[in-house]
């Protein structure tokens, strides 16, 4: 367990070194232990990411304002007001549906919550997320919600193989983005661009990323 911790502490460490001071590393901790997430906020991450609601709210409530809390997972609208009472960002808002609902929760606990939009930009590689084509129109509408501030997109890429595949995914989500920050809309501020895994960070720096999820180079091989 010491050991475990002390691997950890190196790793971030090592990460961190790499990334330029603009880029906020999320730690993604699905399948970890408390222990493991401890160490590595220890080691002085503020950003953790969670894919389900059942596994980051006892993590959360030990772990609490120690860190800042990222729904990266794909989110279902009846787990939405957990979100809405214990997320600091929510990086997967795939739909007008959930962003309505979302909406509705935060309003009843008088929250303004930060969201991204996440970009199907593999089409075939996963399956969540919004089209490129039909982003603008979300964001317009996501624009006019009260309880939600949209500050920007965040996208998967595949997850194995060479990591200069990923590049096309990235670069697709890149243009989404500065087409919309082009556009100004009011209420939105377009200012993270969340891209890149263990495998494609360095190539998602390259192509504009400013927000990297890392769950394998931090804590190690996940269980199968
Ligand atoms: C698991 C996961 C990551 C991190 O993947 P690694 O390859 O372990 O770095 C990043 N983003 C999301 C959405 C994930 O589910």
């Amino acid at each position: 367990m010491e050991q475990n911790t002390l691997r950890i502490a190196e790793s971030v460490l090592k990460i961190q070194s790499q990334l330029p001071p603009d880029v906020i590393l999320v730690a993604a901790a699905k399948t970890r232990t408390l222990a493991e997430v401890e160490a590595v906020v220890e080691a002085g991450v503020k950003h953790i990411g969670y894919n389900y609601l059942q596994e980051a709210l006892p993590i959360i409530d030990v772990i609490g304002e120690r860190a800042t809390w990222h729904m990266i997972g794909h989110l279902q609208t009846n787990k939405a007001k957990y979100v809405a009472a214990f997320f600091d960002m929510c990086q997967t808002i795939d739909s007008w549906h959930l962003a309505k609902y979302l909406n509705h929760r935060c309003e009843m606990v008088d929250r303004i919550l930060p969201v991204l939009i996440e970009i199907n930009s593999g089409e075939e590689s996963n399956k969540t997320g919004v089209l490129p084509e039909k982003v603008d129109e979300l964001s317009e509408k996501i624009s006019r919600l009260s309880h939600l501030k949209l500050q920007g997109l965040m996208t998967m890429g595949p997850r194995f193989g060479e990591p200069e595949k990923s590049r096309p995914y990235f670069q697709l989500t890149r243009q989404a983005f500065e087409r919309l920050k082009a556009k100004a809309l009011p209420g939105v501020e377009m200012k993270y661009l969340s891209m890149g895994m263990s495998n494609s960070y360095r190539i998602a720096i390259e192509e504009g990323a400013n927000i990297v999820r890392i769950g394998t180079k931090l804590f190690g091989e996940r269980e199968a």
